[in-house]
């Protein structure tokens, strides 16, 4: 039964939220809720009250604010009008921005209205930000001052003591340069926070020694090029690269011999591809190219590009001058089959590039060929 209760209680406050519950835009949308909740209740309450104090002109405004809280909630049901977050929170605002001055105006109970005024700038700087807060508050500083100093009090419709008043605007500014010191910072808290994220997001799906995507990395556009090809009906294709004989790089320059090699390698790479292609380090010396909308036979055509470039590539290193060979297994990613089944296709056909010779590309068409031509013979034997 409680668990009804508050299960019922969330969904309501958590009226007009979409998808993750915890994301930044619905946090907001549930305080927004929460305080237009709030907002009703109390000053449907207040205006009863007001009723029976025969305060008519108080009571119809308190119960308009009520009425007008209770849309900027209620207005989350109509799925046709987007972004009603904004148009909740710039209801809420302009109507608490009336109320404070009908209660300043006013008097409202006793005399006691302008002591509300204070839930102004903690409402203005979290619905609009710093400066749309800030010139929010500024205007309703000025209206309010002009309504209380004019001579003869002529635009109240009661009585304050000078003193009062003066302290009512010293206190309303202070209280605003607090909340609006505390929001300058949360800003700044925030973008330092985000660019943080941002640098670990990139870090996480980098390869530090040669800046290229990572198999991470790899994995989402693998991912979402895939979904594109399924829905577009254009296939896609990978080559699976690898270094041949690189331990004996290693061997003869050292290990940063060798990382100098991965490094150049993959500059080189970067500049033959084409744009639209992706290419990621996949571990130590192989690298997997993702082309787009290309069939086997262009990636056959573009491998053996990168082939030959890299074999007439001279690296210097140390002092010395020598070149390197790769093997590459090419796989046109066809209709039903998955992105892990293609790259375990790639690397058979790059276990074949090797068994070749090494320094080759091999597609699925060759090896399909080659079969044809071993079974052919075993048959006539
Ligand atoms: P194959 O032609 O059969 O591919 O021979 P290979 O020597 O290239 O292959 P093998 O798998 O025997 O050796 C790969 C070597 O790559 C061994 C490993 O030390 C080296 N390697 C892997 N990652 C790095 C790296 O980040 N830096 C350096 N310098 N070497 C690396
Ligand atoms: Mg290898
Ligand atoms: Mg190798």
């Amino acid at each position: 039964m409680i668990k009804k209760i508050t299960d019922w209680m969330l969904s309501y406050l958590y009226l007009g939220a979409e998808g993750d519950k915890n994301s930044e835009t619905n946090q907001q949308l549930f305080v927004s809720n929460l305080f237009s909740v709030i907002g009703y209740s109390l000053t449907f309450i207040l205006s009863i009250s007001a009723a029976f104090g025969g305060e008519v002109v108080l009571s119809i405004s308190l119960f308009t604010a009520s009425f007008l809280f209770f849309v900027s909630h209620q207005i989350h049901r109509l799925k046709k009008i987007k972004n009603t977050y904004k148009i909740s929170t710039r209801i809420i605002f302009t109507c608490l921005l009336f109320l404070m001055l009908y209660l300043v105006f006013s008097g409202g109970h006793g005399n006691t209205g302008p002591l509300w005024i204070y839930i102004l700038p903690p409402v203005a700087f979290f619905f609009g930000g710093l400066r749309r807060g800030l010139a929010n508050i500024g205007l309703f500083v000025i209206i309010v001052s002009v309504m209380l100093f004019y001579p003869g009090e002529v635009l109240l419709n009661t009585s304050y003591t000078h003193e009062f008043k003066s302290r009512l605007i010293y206190s309303f500014l202070t209280v605003t340069l607090l909340f609006g010191f505390y929001e300058f910072s949360r800003q700044k808290f925030i973008s330092f926070m985000q660019k943080l994220s941002d640098q670990f997001e990139q870090q996480a799906m980098q390869d530090p020694l040669t800046s290229l995507p990572n198999r991470r990395a790899m994995q989402d556009y693998l991912d979402h090029e895939h979904n594109r090809a399924q829905r577009s009906k254009v296939n896609m294709s990978l080559l699976l690269c690898d270094i041949d004989h690189f331990k004996g790089v290693n061997d003869l320059y050292g290990h940063e011999g060798g990382d100098y090699v991965l490094k150049n390698l993959s500059e080189l790479f970067t500049s033959t591809l084409r744009k639209q292609d992706k290419i990621s380090r996949w571990g130590g010396e192989e690298f997997l190219f993702l082309l787009p909308e290309t069939n086997e036979h262009d990636a056959h055509f573009l491998a053996d590009k990168i082939r030959l470039k890299v074999a007439g590539h001279t690296f210097k290193y140390a002092g010395k001058e020598f070149n390197i060979t790769l093997s590459i297994g090419v796989k046109e990613v066809t209709k039903n089959i998955s992105v892990d089944k293609a790259i375990s296709a790639a690397d058979k056909f790059l276990y074949q590039a090797k068994e070749n010779g090494r320094n080759c590309t091999m597609p699925e068409s060759k090896i399909l060929t080659h079969n044809k031509i071993s079974n052919n013979n075993i048959q006539s034997k």
